[in-house]
């Protein structure tokens, strides 16, 4: 009889130290590597050491799969050589189909704002490791890489994807941290249940309430003055948030600033806004509609938002005296900075 209390007793204890740590607002721990030429980490709360390091791992994992087949940087990545192997025709595998699916959808409901055959130019304008260009290109020089822009133009299917037009080449860096977030999303809620916030270069998602009376909370910077915020956004369990700037990659020609967001329509860096901020269900649609909005603009940007019922958005014109306009359904969830009160606007459809 005493030797069975011994291990109840003992049992107990352990349960309801677990059960300690489980509690939401338990200690934090948060995990930092750079990957995919940014900068992830991952928070963990309410769970043990060895919990948090095993989810970090599927994380980095997650994250390494896809650095290896869509960086442009590594020269055998599988994006890398599909590019190479351009109007020849391509093997590809069941991660790239997926990818080139996941562009299809968002090529078409962003009316082809959003195209990762933005390539040539992105490098034109001296991004993805191209060389600053001297100039502003010409009218000609526009019009020559428009041709090669275009996802009507990649023909795939489930085991191989060729270009129709030469030279053309593809740059998922507008999508591909959304998708590789939700993958690896997708496998931390299956490994613990607990609050987490996985951040891939400022785009976020996030499990649980890091309190019981607190959801996770993340700033909104300020585009014009980096080291404030405009305000607060709220992420409910299971929602994603991301940034399209102006501000973190761009070169300067003639005293003017472009950014590394191309217009597909003019081959030319998109003008008019300094920052997009989306909140939505998971962070493919973040990422891709954040990138699509910047390039949209306000006006029509503000409209496909507030006419999506899944996507709500957070607009700062590139202009001053600084300008929030946020869809209706965002309010609920986004504090602003008492001095920014004054500049939110709704946006009406
Ligand atoms: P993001 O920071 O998510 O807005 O992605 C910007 C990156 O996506 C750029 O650095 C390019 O690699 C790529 N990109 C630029 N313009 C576009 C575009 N119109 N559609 C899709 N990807 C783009
Ligand atoms: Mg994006």
């Amino acid at each position: 009889m005493k030797g069975s209390v011994v291990p109840t007793v003992l049992t107990l204890a352990i349960l309801l130290a677990l059960a300690g740590c489980r509690k939401p607002g338990g200690r934090a721990h948060e995990r930092n590597w750079p990957v995919m030429g940014t900068v992830a980490s991952l928070t963990v709360r309410g769970a043990d050491t060895a919990t948090a390091a095993r989810l970090t791992t599927i994380a980095q994992e997650t994250f390494d799969v896809f650095n290896v087949r869509f960086s442009l940087y590594i020269p055998d990545s599988e994006l890398s050589r599909l590019n190479a192997a351009g109007t020849n025709g391509f093997a590809i595998s069941a991660g790239m189909h997926e990818m080139l699916e996941i562009c299809r959808r968002y090529h078409a409901l962003t009316g082809g704002t959003f195209d990762p055959t933005v390539a040539p130019a992105v490098q034109h304008w001296g991004f993805s490791g191209g060389d600053k260009p001297a100039a502003v290109p010409e009218p000609d020089t526009l019009a020559a890489l428009r041709s090669r822009i275009g996802f009507q133009h990649v023909q795939f299917d489930t085991d191989q994807a060729r270009f129709a037009v030469p030279d053309m080449r593809l740059d998922v860096g507008g999508i591909a941290k959304g998708v590789a977030i939700d993958r690896a999303f997708e496998r931390l809620a299956a490994a613990y249940d607990g609050p987490l916030l996985l951040n891939l270069g400022g785009e976020m998602r996030v499990q649980g309430r890091p309190e019981p009376a607190r959801p996770w909370r993340i700033g909104v910077r300020n585009p014009f003055a980096r080291d404030t915020i405009i305000g607060v956004l709220e992420l409910p369990s299971g929602m994603a948030t991301a940034t399209s700037g102006n501000y973190e990659r761009f070169v300067t020609l003639d005293g003017t600033r472009y950014s590394h967001i191309i217009d597909p329509r003019t081959a030319a860096p998109a003008t008019g806004m300094a920052g997009v901020t989306v909140l939505c269900a998971d962070s493919t649609v973040a990422d891709a509609l954040s990138t699509a909005l910047f390039v949209l603009g306000l006006e029509a940007g503000g409209r496909l938002a507030a006419r999506l019922d899944t996507v709500e958005a957070l607009f700062v014109p590139d202009r001053q005296p600084l300008q929030i306009h946020a869809t209706e359904g965002l309010l609920p969830y986004f504090t602003p900075e008492p001095e920014w009160r004054e500049a939110l606007q709704v946006i009406v459809e």
